[in-house]
């Protein structure tokens, strides 16, 4: 099961298709940035990158309770790299 979901950069200028797998909450990406406002420093707290040079920050608390509650895993071993190597973003 997969929701897709085009969801603008801050700029507004371009969109990038991000694919939400095993029931992970859209909630969980609250900014994109593309790769041309990464070139122009335009990201703004941490952020990690995807395919195609687009760059994601995550809404960690949504993660957490989604870890916690759907797949029973502790939320303190849920961080960028289980949402990214999980495959639950891409
Ligand atoms: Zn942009």
């Amino acid at each position: 099961m997969s929701i897709t979901v085009d969801k603008p950069c801050i700029c507004g200028k371009q969109h990038r298709t991000l694919i939400f797998r095993a029931g992970m909450p859209i909630e969980v990406v609250d900014r994109v940035y593309c790769p041309t406002c990464i070139e122009q420093g335009l990201k703004n707290g941490e952020a990690f990158p995807v395919r195609g040079g687009w760059y994601l920050h995550f809404n960690l608390d949504v993660a957490r309770m989604f870890a916690m509650a759907k797949l029973g895993i502790d939320p303190a071993l849920v961080n960028p790299g289980f949402i990214i190597d999980g495959g639950y973003v891409d």
